[in-house]
């Protein structure tokens, strides 16, 4: 598949296979761009950025409205592809197709609201006479740099929003599973003025480095992990930034909890997508008391899953991006087993699958839950009582989402409020997301806020005009 910069297609003389992971088939090639194809995105999308400002907010309105309606006709299709490129069940394909929809379409209301208000300068000093209102302006060129997990839906909830508010956009997609967006992007162009949508493939330390580096770009909306993340901040100079980068989520289950509830809400934010999900289950913090019947019926819930071709409708564990990642996942599982942990079931690799694992007695100064294990791994943490558990879960580096199981409404609240994350779920695991919300976690896993409305606070700017009528 080829980029698309300026509304042309652009191919390179060096290309870049993406293969599916469960079979190792190639299932495309795509360029792989060097600085100056960065450079020309970059002229292209500001060149485009006047088209773009002079149509009214009711026609970007229609126009990505007109993008759901391709996009709900294509449904199957998208699926298909995100499955091929990633490896996960199809049945979660679609799930992220229709969320992506839903993304799109909430960015197509969006466009119709982005109000600014009245200021009272007279409640300042020397204010008194003043009529003054801001504005929300667009900032100009957003590049959107995205990860692998979820490609099409963490792709549109940068670009989307940043086109409701009149930004043209430059999309970096993932360089393990670009299809999709690449795919994407041809369908939102048919929309727009050639310009607003340009796709750069290629390495993220060349092209994603050219336009993190680079003066005239506006701003950086990141998606991937930490260390990708901590870089941009060091290089991307005056130009605003998004990072929504990893998490070690905490999900802690108290005495008092509903068991088969917790049970349930493990298994789907531990193995989801194969445990490839930022906000995914990664430390299950349990107390004593219920920690063996809870053990034993995470096993019994983890047999049930079937691994198998992702493209079957009966597979509910898919393969991981690569058997590169699947080796990673094995690798620290073995070490926490070396230091006392006790793999319950599962622990096995083969090629880039690896089983859905549940380990015990596991310790938090384990690498398995120091850092953040991007697979299907459910690593039990027990402790005392509720002050421990949020001890533990506090216990990171990373702040993203975190679930707390307890019919005590104090210990809850308790929870709640010193939990150190960007979201709190009283009786639902971390991993749970809907597109509207305000999305981005604290400490090292991120700077600001995604969710339509929030990610448009973030792509514009607020001017103040100030009318002095004395
Ligand atoms: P990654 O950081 O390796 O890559 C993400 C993107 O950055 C890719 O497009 C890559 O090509 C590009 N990139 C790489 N080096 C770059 C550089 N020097 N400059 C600019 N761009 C560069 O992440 P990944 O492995 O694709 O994704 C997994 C990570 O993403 C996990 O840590 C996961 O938790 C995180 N993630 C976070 C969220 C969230 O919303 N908080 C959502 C999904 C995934």
């Amino acid at each position: 598949m080829d980029m698309l910069i300026g509304g042309k297609h652009i191919s390179s003389d060096d290309l870049l296979e993406v293969k599916n992971p469960y079979d190792g088939e190639v299932i495309d090639t795509i360029p792989i761009a060097h600085r100056q194809i960065a450079d020309l995105a970059i002229t292209e999308a500001n060149n485009a950025k006047e088209s773009l400002v002079e149509m009214s907010a009711f026609k970007v309105s229609n126009k990505l409205f007109d993008a759901v309606k391709k996009l709900e006709e294509l449904r199957e299709e998208f699926a298909e592809l995100l499955t091929l490129e990633v490896g996960k069940p199809i049945n979660e394909s679609l799930v992220e197709v229709d969320r992506s929809i839903e993304t799109l379409r909430l960015s197509a209301e969006e466009a119709k609201r982005i109000y600014a208000e009245s200021v009272p300068l007279d409640a300042g000093l020397n204010g008194k006479g003043f009529f003054a209102f801001t504005q929300k302006l667009p900032l100009g060129v957003v590049a959107a740099i995205t990860p692998f997990n979820y490609p099409l839906n963490l792709t549109i909830h940068k670009i989307a929003p940043a086109i409701a508010c009149k930004n043209t956009v430059i999309v970096k997609p993932p360089t393990e599973a670009p299809l999709t967006v690449m795919k994407f992007c041809e369908l939102l162009n048919e929309e727009f003025p050639d310009g607003v949508v340009n796709v750069v493939t290629g390495y993220g330390s060349e092209v994603g480095d050219y336009l993190v580096c680079s003066p005239n770009v506006d701003k950086i909306s990141f998606t991937g992990s930490v260390t990708t993340g901590m870089m941009i901040s060091q290089k991307a100079g005056m130009k605003k930034v998004t990072l929504e980068l990893g998490g070690n989520d905490p999900t802690i289950i108290l005495k008092d909890a509903d068991i088969d509830k917790a049970v349930k809400g493990i298994i789907n934010g531990a193995f989801l997508n194969a445990g490839q999900v930022c906000m995914g289950v990664k430390r299950v913090i349990v107390e004593d008391g219920i920690a063996d019947e809870l053990a034993e019926k995470l096993v019994n819930e983890t047999e049930k899953l079937v691994m198998g071709n992702p493209l079957d409708k009966s597979t509910t564990l898919g393969t991981l991006i690569n058997e590169k990642a699947a080796i990673q996942v094995e690798e620290t599982v073995n070490n926490a087993v070396s230091q006392g942990a006790e793999i319950l079931v599962g622990g096995l690799r083969d090629g880039a699958f690896y089983e859905a694992t549940v380990i015990d007695n596991v310790t938090p100064d384990m690498d398995l839950v120091m850092r953040e294990t991007f697979g299907p791994v459910a690593p039990i943490i027990r402790v005392e009582d509720v002050d421990e558990a949020i001890e533990v879960a506090n216990d990171t580096e990373y702040g993203l989402q975190a679930g707390v199981f307890t019919n005590d409404y104090s210990k809850a609240m308790r929870c709640a409020q010193e939990i150190e994350a960007g979201t709190v779920f009283v009786n639902k695991q971390s991993t749970f997301r809907t597109d509207n919300m305000p999305f981005g976690g604290f400490k090292s896993s991120g700077v600001g806020k995604e969710g339509i409305k929030y990610a448009v606070d973030e792509m514009t700017k607020t001017k103040l005009i100030g009318l002095n009528l004395r």
